[in-house]
């Protein structure tokens, strides 16, 4: 026991070997995962996954509950009871990928597949092990995570409000198997510049052109961008114009905004509401706002990662740990301030990308962790 921090040492002999020696089922199980393709837009394809998982959490005895969502897949909740009415620990995260039904490789198996595999087998353990789970846990799969997290966003967060801590089972960072312990909050923007349209060889002076003045603006925006507060301004898609001897009357460009930090969240959005024509005939709109609040490296966030890297220390590798840019539904709730720990999931590369894939050696010692964390935080 170490009373100062909360956290208890578990009691329990070789959790690794008991991993490594059933690595080929955790493959196995991914395997089949990402073999049941589930992309965000398709309703019916994560509902597929939901089914099957949910087949898998009840053989562990957990009582399965859907979440309906109208557009999306509906979001995946499993109850477990444990030894003891300890707060349960909420294991979160998320079913659907961003590749369309119909490719190879391994689409999904980093993000985040693997990552239930470990949740599967980590419950799986601790019961053979104890018999019964050490605490309660709830499991929350949703379905729209890739996709801004709309319709799942009030669950994951009324859930985590119940919860000790969570644990995120997105992927860890780089090849070594970082866990995430801040990560930048997202938003996006939409600014549409709206000016007068005219023939650019006989009425070229009573053209106002919004692309020209989106270009202003753009140029103006950019220097909103702050590296060293890690505050970034992307904009991704610029659209404007319809014919090469129009002076374009609409212009319109995507901004992605990432911070580091909370209160820069309403600074950035007035910024952006305070922006002015440089060309007065020129009207400006901005619409949108910041999607995920940045997951800020709190006190219960770093004595979770420090609890981690006890366990990790004991199994005989050192975890450390990694700031991110990408957001996650860790963001909401470490928001909400309850300790929060991300990237907990499968190590590998390629994340969204066609080369997408996992270290197998490294599932073993992932699920002994994440056992051995649920037991313990
Ligand atoms: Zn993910």
């Amino acid at each position: 026991m170490r009373k100062k921090t909360g956290i208890q040492e578990e009691p329990t002999t070789k959790p690794l070997e008991y991993f490594e020696e059933r690595r080929d089922d955790i493959v196995r199980d991914i395997r089949e995962m990402v073999e049941i393709e589930s992309p965000s837009d398709s309703k019916q394809a994560v509902g597929r996954l939901g089914k099957y998982l949910a087949g898998k959490f009840s053989r562990l005895g957990g009582q399965v509950q859907f979440h309906k969502a109208v557009e999306v897949g509906d979001h995946l909740q499993v109850n477990f009871g444990g030894k003891n009415d300890r707060k349960p620990v909420l294991l979160l995260g998320h079913m659907d990928t961003v590749y369309p039904v119909g490719r190879l490789w391994g689409p999904g198996t980093l993000d985040m597949k693997s990552g239930i595999g470990l949740i599967l087998h980590s419950i799986a353990a601790l019961q053979a092990r104890n018999g019964e789970l050490p605490r309660p846990v709830h499991v929350l799969l949703v379905s729209d995570e890739e996709v801004g997290s709309d319709s799942s966003r009030h669950i994951t967060e009324a859930l985590a409000r119940k919860s000790a801590a969570v644990l995120v089972l997105e992927p860890s960072y780089g090849l070594h198997g970082a866990v995430k312990t801040a990560r930048k909050g997202v938003g996006e923007y939409l600014l549409t510049v709206t000016g007068v349209a005219a023939h650019s060889g006989l009425d070229f002076e009573k053209g106002q052109s919004a692309i020209l003045e989106l270009a202003r603006q753009i140029e103006k925006i950019a220097e909103f961008t702050d590296m060293k507060r890690g505050l970034t301004l992307n904009f991704g898609l610029v659209k404007g114009g319809t014919r090469v001897n129009v002076v374009p009357a609409e212009a319109t460009a995507t901004i992605d905004v990432r911070i580091a930090r909370l209160k820069d969240a309403a600074s950035i959005d007035r910024k952006l509401h305070a922006l002015k024509p440089f060309n007065r005939k020129c009207e400006l709109e901005i619409t949108g706002g910041m999607n995920r609040p940045p997951m800020e490296r709190t006190a219960g966030v770093a004595m979770l990662y420090q609890a981690a890297a006890a366990i990790a220390k004991r199994f005989g590798w050192k975890l450390s740990e990694a700031a991110v840019g990408g957001g996650s539904d860790g963001n909401f709730t470490a928001g909400l301030g309850i300790p929060t720990l991300d990237g907990l999931g499968g190590v590998g590369e390629g994340a969204h990308a066609t080369h997408e894939s996992i270290l197998i050696a490294e599932l073993p010692r992932r699920a002994a962790l994440l056992a051995a964390l649920i037991a313990t935080v």
